[in-house]
């Protein structure tokens, strides 16, 4: 009796561990059959969409046929177990009126005595387990409670490995989706090159070559080309990024160089809504070792959020420091403010404060993400500081400290 406790708690901690759902039901039915020295066991688990009971797993002859076979609820033995919800001790099932023979013909094994137990997840019966063919004597109250152990323990543990299967499942496809969107992003991202080149060569052309009204036309087209060609870059650089196939090409960097040179392509902008630019940055060199091109990407990013999310005539302060060990920048605007629950939501790839239907300010919602995934790839850290909506917005970008 010892030693069959000891099995049985051998068997609970197998079922506890295992979550591969078809390695699971033949270890529980191999061991029932073992634990209880009978010729097979068998599972059958609980249909609610068709009402009936049908077979997950067996041993003995044929098992494989077994799998799937439906028993009705009504006019069989496990259905009586399902449906009273407690264990039944047949001693000659040829007898018994409620025998289901139409499986043991399939399969070619004749039960003579079974024993059968629910299967249960707190108030909820899922199937039933049982065990035939008892080979020596009759089934016995320690068989009904053995039986009636493993039956407990492996309900929720079918129900567990069925969960990790579903999450394994949800998880594969969203990966598959995931691929999808990556490569129709990379495919129309270069698809949309070749036009947009074209696009903006005559587009320059015409604006050199126009005059008057005809050469603000052209000028229309060109912005907008540009802005179109800034937008299919970041996606690029979104895509290169998450699919790690950046190449840095690191070098000791000047940061107030590189915000520079960020200022003067968005100079422009600035000056279309009259807005101007507060610099607050030591004399001496901050140095960082980094991508420069990448770098000013992070700033440009940065500086055109802070002139379209800011109004006409505000202040945009930027201000360099040396903290630690780390090179500091703030980018400070007077614009619209973000909510605190968004300041780490706002990172997210294509993630807007405002919904995507109204889009006043424009954006792919990227800017931030690429932001934060060249800043990383640089050992440095960049979040965003806001007092809320209409208060203004402050973001900062530390990096590990190279200046001597
Ligand atoms: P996009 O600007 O293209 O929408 P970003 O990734 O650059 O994409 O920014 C994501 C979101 O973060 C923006 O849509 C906006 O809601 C918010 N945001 C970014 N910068 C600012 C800012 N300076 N002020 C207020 N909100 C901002």
């Amino acid at each position: 009796m010892i030693q069959q406790l000891a099995r049985l708690v051998e068997v609970s901690v197998t079922l506890n561990s295992t979550l591969d759902p078809d390695q699971l039901l033949h270890f529980i039915i191999e061991k029932a059959a073992e634990l209880l020295d009978c010729e097979a066991a068998s599972i059958m688990l609980y249909d609610e969409k068709r009402d009936q009971l049908y077979f997950t797993a067996a041993t003995g002859t044929d098992s494989e046929k077994l799998v799937e076979i439906p028993v009705p609820l009504e006019g069989s033995i496990a259905g009586t177990i399902f449906r009273e919800n407690k264990p039944l001790v047949i001693n000659e099932v040829e007898k018994d009126p409620r025998h289901y023979n139409q499986v043991g013909e399939q399969v070619k094994f004749q039960p003579h005595s079974l024993l059968g137990v629910p299967m249960r997840i707190r108030d909820k019966t899922t199937g039933v387990l049982e065990a035939l063919n008892k080979r020596k004597g009759d089934f016995t109250d320690m068989d009904v409670r053995m039986l009636s152990v493993i039956a407990s323990q492996a309900a929720v543990a079918i129900h567990n490995a069925n969960l990790v299967q579903a999450l394994q499942h949800a998880y594969d496809e969203l990966s598959r989706i995931d691929k999808i969107k990556s490569d129709f992003i990379a495919i129309a991202s270069h698809e949309l090159r070749t036009p947009l080149g074209v696009i903006l060569g005559y587009a320059t052309f015409l604006q050199e070559e126009a005059q008057g009204e005809m050469s603000e036309h052209a000028s229309a087209v060109l912005n907008s080309a540009l802005r179109l060609r800034s937008l299919v870059e970041a996606m690029t650089n979104m895509n290169m990024l998450r699919l790690g196939s950046v190449k840095l090409d690191m070098q000791p960097v000047i940061l107030q160089k590189a915000i520079q040179c960020a200022l003067e392509e968005v100079s422009l902008a600035f000056e279309s809504k009259r807005q101007s630019v507060a610099l607050s940055m030591p004399g001496t060199s901050l140095v960082v070792s980094g991508d420069e091109e990448k770098l000013r990407l992070v700033f440009v990013n940065l500086l055109d959020n802070a002139m379209r999310f800011s109004p006409e005539d505000s202040r945009i302060t930027i201000r360099t420091q040396v903290v630690k060990d780390e090179a500091k920048v703030e980018i400070q605007d007077e614009g619209i403010g973000i909510p605190p629950s968004e300041l780490e939501n706002i990172f997210k790839e294509f993630y807007q404060v405002e919904d995507h239907m109204t889009r006043r300010y424009g954006g792919l919602g990227l800017g931030l993400a690429i932001a934060r995934s060249v800043v990383e790839l640089h050992r440095g850290h960049i979040w965003a500081e806001s007092d809320g909506p209409g208060k203004g917005s402050m973001f900062v970008v530390v990096f590990p400290n190279q200046s001597g």
